[in-house]
This record gives structure tokens, C-alpha cells and sequence, in this order.
């Protein structure tokens, strides 16, 4: 036998039944945001590396060691394309809106779903292709979007039977006010330079905020001392957040202030945001989101405010998991026994039927060389397949003009309903039984 492949190292496979599971969350997705009106945007999985340099920043994790990104080779006239698979879809959905002028006549609200690529160290909750849904509203300045977003992620976590979550808020005000809290900032970290790790040393004066954020516990007390962007913020700034807060409570959502939850660009401002729960050990973010008025520009399109967020569907689901929330796994309504290939014209000529009128059917597979296999052996698979009925064409049925139908899974006292008749000339008529 030849060498078995396996998958690339953190990017997993999702298999039946677990694959029922995102398909249940993916449908739920699609309905809360019709009800919000967003509407789906679906971009392509390779960019161009320059996209996300400039979407996500130069001093980041993601650009500085997480990008799958390779060079293409040449074309016609020579060019190579230096390309990566996407990290994040902020900045795919800010090209496509500037490329396409989709906000000419107005903002748009747009969502998506899909794979993600980082090279990070795989564990768990934390892949190297993984999923995320996120949410963007572009065109929009004031604080009800940042509410409505955030309103939405909270409607999904009801939706689902989340409800081990909390919400950290905060707001990094504009960049002319985040300069001055900069070199405060500096200043604080170069008096306890003793107390930084080598990541916080090597980002002092390159991306200092993003220190802020460090999740190295012996940085605590360092950070817990330095000195807090909302000290630093003017009154627009501050009338933006409090907008935004007065619409939470007025929604029943609970929020905390934390003076740690930064984003390290000039291109996130205002409201920034994460949804995250206790359950799922270090990789407790569901969620992430806020405010990026100036990135719009910064990829090549007419100034235009944004906001939006995108949560992690494995960390998810793993937390539906986690708290119990189980999720039927699919099973057709009906099982097709046959026991002699003879039949199987028909048979298949009736299932055809019954699933145009909305029966899921699941037909009995020959072994390909010895016959259908035995009634025995068939109605073990029938049992397997979780159906609720099985569909018997057999010999004295069909010479009847009939299929029979066969409850499995009645209980002992049910037992009795035994199978009934149908007539094949009016499959139709009698399709709901199965239904019910
Ligand atoms: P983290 O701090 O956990 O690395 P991040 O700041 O890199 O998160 P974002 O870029 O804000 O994450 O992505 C939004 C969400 O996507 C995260 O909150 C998380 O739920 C999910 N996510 C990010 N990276 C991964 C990954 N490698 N594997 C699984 N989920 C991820
Ligand atoms: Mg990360």
C-alpha cells in the first residue's frame, strides 16, 4: 500500500457529524444577519501580500511572523506576484468595497464567513486554518453602529445557547490624542524597562501601545500602573463612547471598561471591543472588534469611517460544546430497503419523488457485485442511519402497486402500528406521513 497522507499540521478536517454542527451555526449566522440587514460579501482567499501589510500593520504578529505568503510565478510580462493567503478579512472587505465604489451612494453593511491562514502554533483553540464570521459596517461614523455590531454579536450568542460571555470595552480616542499618551506611555515603560519582557523591549518605541495587551503575567503589574488612554481622550471622543454606552444599557448588555484592550494602529479608533468567556482556557476571545475610520484611506480609498468585528468559529463551537449545547446530529427521514436489485428502477424513481417533496431519503448501496445483501443486513444499516422510517420495496409490495412503511424507532408499546401500504401511483399524496 502507498505511504498514507495526512493533513498540514493545524488544519483540520470537519467531518460528519461534527460538520452538522457549523452548517447549524452557518444557518443561524445567515438568518440574524438578514434580520440586521447585512449582506453577504465573499472575497477571494489570496491577495496580495501588500493588502494585508498595509491593512494589518508591519508591527504585528500576523505580518511579522503568521503569513502563509509565497511568490507567484511570472506572467506574460514578467511580474512576480508576491501573494498570501488571508490572515483576516477586514482588509480583503475594505479592498473590495474601494475597488468596486460601493459607497458612493451610501454605507453598506456587509458580512462573511470562511477560512482564515496563520502560522501559528497549533493548540487548542488556535489553528493554523481556521474559520471566522465577521461582521463590517462601512460608511457609518456614529456610535449606534458600533452599538448595533456589538448588539448583534450578543443576539448570536442568545440565538446559539451561549451564555458564558462577558464584554470588554474601550475606546482609543483619535490618534492625535493617542501621541500624547504615547510618550507618557514610553516614558512609563523606560522608567520600569527592568520589568518588560523581550517582545514589550523590541515594541517600546515601534508599537508601544500593543505592550499594553501582552499576556506575559509577570508584565501585570507594569501595565496595570501605566498610564490609561481614556485620561488622554477630548470631548467628541468621549461623547462617542458614552453614545455607544448609554445603548448598552439601554439593551440589558452588560459591559466592563478595560483600559488594557488596544489595538497598536493609526488606523483603529474610538470603540474597540471583545466578546470573551472564562471557559475555553487561554484562547478565551470569541470575538474582536471596533473601529477603523482611517483604513479605508490607508488601502487606497476615499476616507470613509468603518466598524466591525469577526469571532473565531472553532472557539465557538467549542464553547457550545463545551457548555453542553448539543446539536442534533442529521438523519434522513426515511431508509430505501430493497431487497432485489430488480426493484431498483423504481425505487429510485419513487425516492426521487418523495425528496422533490421534501422527504430526505438515504437508499440502500449494493456491495456492487453480490446482490442488494439481505433484508437483515439491510435493516441494520436502516437503523444506523438514524431514520425514522424505512421504505420497504419489496416483491409482495410492489406486485401490490405498493412501498411499504416501516416505523423504526416507535417504542415498545408503539410497536403494534406496524407497517402500512402506500400506493406508488401517488407518492406524493401520502409523503407527509413520513414527515411526520
Ligand atoms: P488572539 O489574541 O487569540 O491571537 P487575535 O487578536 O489574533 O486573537 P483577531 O485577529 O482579532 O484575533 O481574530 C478574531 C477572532 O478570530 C479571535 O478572537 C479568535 O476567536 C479567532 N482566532 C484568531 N486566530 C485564531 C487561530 N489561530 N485559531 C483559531 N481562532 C483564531
Ligand atoms: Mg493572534
Amino acid at each position: 500500500m502507498a505511504e498514507k497522507l495526512l493533513a498540514v499540521k493545524g488544519m483540520n478536517d470537519i467531518l460528519p457529524p461534527e460538520s452538522a454542527r457549523w452548517e447549524w451555526l452557518e444557518d443561524k449566522v445567515r438568518a440574524l444577519m438578514a434580520r440586521y440587514a447585512y449582506r453577504n460579501i465573499r472575497t477571494p482567499i489570496l491577495e496580495h501580500t501588500q493588502l494585508f501589510v498595509r491593512g494589518i500593520g508591519e508591527v504585528t504578529d500576523i505580518v511579522e511572523k503568521e503569513m502563509y505568503s509565497f511568490e507567484d510565478r511570472s506572467d506574460k510580462n514578467g511580474d512576480h506576484a508576491h501573494l498570501t493567503m488571508r490572515p483576516e478579512s477586514t482588509a480583503s472587505v475594505v479592498r473590495a468595497v474601494t475597488e468596486h465604489n460601493l459607497l458612493y451612494e451610501g454605507g453598506k453593511r456587509l458580512y462573511y464567513m470562511g477560512p482564515m491562514f496563520r502560522r501559528e502554533r497549533p493548540q487548542r483553540g488556535r489553528y493554523r486554518q481556521f474559520h471566522q464570521i465577521g461582521a463590517e459596517a462601512l460608511g457609518f461614523a456614529g456610535p449606534e453602529v458600533d452599538a448595533e455590531l456589538i448588539l448583534l454579536a450578543a443576539a448570536l450568542w442568545k440565538e446559539i445557547g451561549i451564555t458564558d460571555w462577558r464584554l470588554e470595552i474601550n475606546s482609543l480616542g483619535q490618534p492625535d490624542e493617542r501621541a500624547l499618551h504615547r510618550i507618557k506611555l514610553i516614558a512609563h515603560f523606560e522608567q520600569h524597562a527592568n520589568e518588560l519582557d523581550e517582545d514589550a523591549r523590541r515594541r517600546l518605541h515601534s508599537n508601544p501601545l500593543r505592550i499594553l495587551d501582552t499576556k506575559n503575567p509577570a508584565m501585570k503589574a507594569v501595565v496595570d500602573s501605566a498610564p490609561r488612554l481614556i485620561d488622554f481622550l477630548g470631548a467628541r471622543s468621549l461623547a462617542h463612547f458614552d453614545a455607544l454606552k448609554a445603548i448598552l444599557d439601554a439593551n440589558g448588555v452588560p459591559w466592563t471598561l478595560n483600559h488594557r484592550l488596544v489595538r497598536g494602529l493609526d488606523y483603529y479608533n474610538l470603540t474597540v471591543f471583545e466578546f470573551i468567556t472564562d471557559q475555553l482556557g487561554a484562547q478565551g476571545t470569541l470575538c474582536a472588534g471596533g473601529r477603523y475610520d482611517y483604513l479605508v484611506e490607508q488601502i487606497g480609498g476615499k476616507p470613509a469611517p468603518a466598524v466591525g468585528w469577526a469571532l473565531g468559529v472553532e472557539r465557538v463551537l467549542e464553547l457550545l460544546q463545551e457548555s453542553g449545547r448539543a446539536v442534533a446530529p442529521l438523519a434522513p427521514d426515511a431508509y430505501a430497503v430493497v431487497p432485489d436489485a430488480a426493484a431498483l428502477p423504481l425505487a429510485l424513481r419513487t425516492l426521487q419523488t418523495l425528496r422533490a417533496a421534501g422527504v430526505s431519503v438515504q437508499m440502500h448501496a449494493s456491495s456492487g457485485t453480490d446482490g442488494m445483501g439481505s433484508m437483515k443486513s439491510q435493516f441494520k444499516k436502516a437503523d444506523a442511519s438514524g431514520a425514522r422510517f424505512a421504505l420497504i420495496f419489496g416483491e409482495t409490495e410492489l406486485a401490490s402497486g405498493c412501498v411499504a412503511v416501516k416505523p423504526l424507532r416507535a417504542g415498545k408499546a408503539e410497536a403494534a402500528a406496524e407497517q402500512t401500504l402506500h400506493p406508488l401511483a401517488d407518492v406524493t399524496a401520502w409523503a407527509p406521513v413520513l414527515l411526520a
